[in-house]
């Protein structure tokens, strides 16, 4: 049988940097990946990671802190998310980011999204990123990547330690030892309709965009051998999608987060926009049909960023997806739905905005405490029809502050550890946006660190 110091399984954002940490510092490690590329729903995501006191902030003159960047996740994460991983994201989360740009990921822009009381989303190419890290991982002798094989269970030995894995490879089963633990990195279960059967049934009618591998293998690997679950209740869609979005052609816009208010079928508002988008997923899902556009106008429109893989409206009306209409009057007929009421929606909410804050849902900010809204009243006029996806999970087992997967009691499983989607109890009940690819740079590295910390690496 072959043996490693680390097994990794999954190769998205968590797995690729444990492979580069622990090849780094030595270890012998087999990284398994189920389908015949790496990426995951790393290279399908937005790219947007939450990263504070970058000096991309600091170049424009944004002023952020590890303080600040906690108390936002703890607020969004409705206070039930766990404190010790939050705050050992927050020690960590600086030095992740400089260890990326140091092994070539690229920083494009800086936006604020969703929960974000500062501009703190610091966008990247997610394919480039992989791609870079792959870069490293060839250059590293000690690391194996093995494609289309995918992990199937995992054993114990007689100290209860877990040191092995059984997966398929060139149509065999095979198992191999890990001497100093196994990290699960499989990512989230957005493409398993059993598991969003048993545990979102609420999401039924939601699109599904993720990995293609991503089917939860991992937690139920984990599940086998006692792991305890955190988050199972939060899971929500995020909002914001076009109806027609599939993996492939995303067709996402967040006016909502540069302005635009969220009206349903019936021409009314029914949520606060700058809420999380996960929750305004739930709220959608909630209203008549599942059907609901994004309204705004011009004002808004000229705050569209070339290139956002979130806020490029301008490529949303190139694709043909935007309704545009010089009047409201226009814009009713196009979306159909009643015009005084969509009239009435609108003036009720500019007046609220000029008076300081709207009655209705308590608007104040564009995102979380950041940003003014401003009136819908510069023509013309634009819909967005917007529709939930469950994309990513933010559910799953429960780790500690070291990245071990723990029991129901809190006990580390020995010889066992998580990183990425597959963990949970760090989002909460909500959602910050780049907390996900950033938990997954900042716990695939403490998983390493841990494992290999007790044990010389040869
Ligand atoms: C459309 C979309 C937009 C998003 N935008 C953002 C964003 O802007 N910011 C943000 O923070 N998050 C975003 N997310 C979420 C984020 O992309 C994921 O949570 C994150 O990439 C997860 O990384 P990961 O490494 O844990 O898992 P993944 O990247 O999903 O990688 C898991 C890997 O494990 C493999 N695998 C699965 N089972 C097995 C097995 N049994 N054996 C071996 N390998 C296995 C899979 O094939 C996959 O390659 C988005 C997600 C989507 C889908």
């Amino acid at each position: 049988m072959e043996t490693y110091d680390l097994i990794i399984l999954g190769g998205g954002l968590a797995g690729m940097c444990a492979a580069v940490e622990a090849g780094e510092q030595g270890a012998n490690v087999l990284l398994l990946e189920k389908q015949d590329e790496l990426g995951g729903s790393t290279v399908l995501s937005s790219g947007y990671m939450a990263f504070a006191g970058t000096d991309i902030q600091e170049n424009a003159g944004i002023s952020d802190s590890i303080e600040s960047l906690m108390r936002d996740m703890m607020e969004i994460g409705g206070g039930v998310n766990e404190q010790v991983l939050v705050a050992a994201y927050g020690r960590r989360q600086l030095d992740t980011y400089r260890w990326l740009v140091e092994h070539g990921v690229e920083f494009r822009s800086l936006e604020a999204v969703s929960g974000h009381s500062v501009p703190r989303g610091h966008s990247i190419d997610p394919h480039q990123a992989i791609q870079s890290l792959y870069r490293k991982v060839k250059q590293i002798p000690n690391v194996t990547i093995h494609f289309n094989a995918p992990a199937l269970r995992l054993l114990k030995n007689d100290e209860g330690q877990i040191d092995q894995v059984l997966f398929e490879f060139g149509a065999q089963e095979q198992t191999a030892q890990a001497s100093k633990g196994v990290l699960i990195a499989s990512g989230g279960f957005a493409k398993s309709e059993k598991l969003l059967e048993q545990f979102a049934p609420h999401l039924k009618g939601a699109l599904r965009i993720g990995g293609a591998g991503n089917h939860g293998d991992g937690l139920r690997m984990a599940w086998e051998h006692g792991a305890w679950v955190q988050d199972l209740p939060y899971l929500n869609g995020t909002f914001g999608f076009h109806p027609t979005a599939s993996g492939a052609v995303k067709s996402q816009g967040l006016a909502f987060y540069k302005g635009a208010i969220i009206v349903n079928q019936f021409g009314k508002r029914f949520v606060n926009e700058s809420i999380s988008y996960k929750l305004l997923g739930k709220a959608a899902m909630e209203q008549p049909d599942g059907i609901t556009y994004q309204v705004w106008d011009q004002t808004v429109m000229d705050k569209s960023v070339s290139d956002d893989p979130l806020y490029d409206f301008e490529l949303l009306r190139r694709r043909r997806l935007l309704y545009v209409a010089d009047t409201l009057e226009e814009l009713a007929d196009c979306i159909d739905v009643p015009l005084d009421v969509l009239i009435e929606t609108i003036s009720r909410y500019n007046q609220g905005i000029h008076n300081g804050g709207e009655p209705d849902f308590g608007r104040k900010s564009l995102t979380h405490h950041y940003g003014k809204p401003t009136p819908i009243e510069k023509a013309p006029f634009y819909a967005f029809e917007s529709t939930t996806a469950m994309l990513a999970t933010y559910a799953g087992v429960a780790v500690n502050a070291e990245a071990q997967v723990v029991n129901s009691f809190a006990e580390p499983i020995p010889g066992l550890f998580a990183a990425g989607e597959v963990t949970g109890g760090f989002h909460g009940a909500g959602y910050m946006t780049g907390s996900s690819l950033g938990k997954a740079a900042v716990f695939g590295r403490v998983a390493v660190q841990t494992a290999l910390k007790d044990v010389p690496v040869k």
